[in-house]
């Protein structure tokens, strides 16, 4: 447990909610431990939820009482402020783990699925169409959530359905269980199909008939070429930056000298001018003013205003 911030407002929890949550309560929690950053400070209170109805208690929580809602899946894509997050963050994880294979190579799989750990699965068994998926280190959730994709893949062209749990202020006042599918599934670049405020639950995958042995070949490929390029012995976020329409953030940043630039204990990576990584003891701070170094000087050598890819979340730090 950490220390709470000085002269913040640390929301408290009614103790009825806290005796019927089914999943874990962590007061205080430190967010090191649930990004692969390693780097945030603590959230008021962690809560894993454990089902469906402990997701649609939480939001039922947070709105009745006004407490700021953050979901998080595996915490790759994620810079938390090292003050912390205000109110719950829920953390949607091993309960919503489920694969259910279904006729005509589709998928249905829980939010808490390891993308990677789909991809091999559904690779295994001769489907195709996942295997670009193999290296990304974040959940179901995340991924449909980001419209997370790699060597041209992405979710919006594998995702028939998804299940998502809202708050529904407009009619009921609570929170109910929804489905999107058909021209309801909006994804853009890194832009998913389940928006602010909704929880993606599970989701429905269409895949295509494949030959297992090919799959499983592509998958060690990937899995060795980003081994080659990727600085995967630090902890990072993967690609900090949004490529810009026309070119790549790390050709871009690696054109511009900022290779090896640091602050703190924050470094742009010498194999990949997209990532930063976290030498030791680096702070959200650092980050974000290595962030910050690096797109003044991708701007004045190139001309492209880089935007971030990794999502900034948290109180703001004083
Ligand atoms: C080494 C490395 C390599 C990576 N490579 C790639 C890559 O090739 N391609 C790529 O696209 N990404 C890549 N990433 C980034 C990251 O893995 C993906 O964006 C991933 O989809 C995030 O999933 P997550 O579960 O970690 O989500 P989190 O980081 O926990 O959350 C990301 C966002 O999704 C939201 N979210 C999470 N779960 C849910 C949910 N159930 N419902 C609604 N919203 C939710 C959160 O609120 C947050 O805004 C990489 C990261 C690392 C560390």
């Amino acid at each position: 447990m950490r220390k709470a911030p000085k002269h913040k407002k640390i929301y408290a929890l009614p103790k009825a909610f806290l005796q019927q949550f089914g999943g874990r309560v962590l007061p205080m929690c430190d967010m090191r431990q649930y990004t692969s950053w390693r780097i945030g400070g603590a959230a008021d209170w962690l809560l894993e939820a454990e089902s469906e109805a402990d997701v649609l208690a939480v939001l039922n929580l947070a709105a009745r009482y006004d407490i700021p809602l953050t979901v998080i899946g595996r915490g790759t894509n994620l810079l938390v402020s090292d003050a912390g997050i205000a109110g719950i963050v829920l953390r949607i994880g091993a309960a919503f783990d489920k694969i259910e294979y279904q006729a005509d190579n589709r998928v249905r799989a829980g939010a808490g699925v390891l993308l990677a750990a789909l991809s091999r699965r559904t690779a295994e068994r001769g489907m195709t169409g996942l295997e670009w998926a193999c290296g990304i280190p974040g959940n179901l959730g995340g991924a449909l959530f980001m419209n997370a994709g790699a060597y041209g893949g992405s979710m919006s062209a594998v995702v028939t359905e998804v299940r998502f749990a809202a708050y529904n202020d407009a009619k009921a006042k609570e929170a109910v269980i929804g489905t999107l599918s058909g021209d309801d599934l909006r994804f853009d670049y890194r832009t998913g199909c389940v928006g602010e405020g909704m929880i993606a639950l599970a989701a429905t995958l269409q895949l295509a008939p494949g030959d297992a042995a090919a799959s499983l070949a592509q998958i060690d490929d990937i899995i060795a070429t980003r081994a080659k390029n990727q600085p995967l012995e630090y902890p990072s976020a993967g690609s900090v930056f949004r490529n810009p329409e026309g070119s790549h953030a790390g050709y871009l940043v690696e054109s511009a000298g900022c290779k090896g630039m640091r602050c703190g204990g924050a470094e742009v990576s010498q194999k990949h001018g997209n990532f930063i990584i976290n030498t030791g003891e680096a702070t959200a701070h650092d980050v974000l003013r290595l962030i910050e170094q690096v797109r003044r000087v991708v701007q004045a050598k190139t001309g492209y205003a880089l935007e971030t890819e990794v999502r900034l979340l948290g109180r703001e730090s004083d």
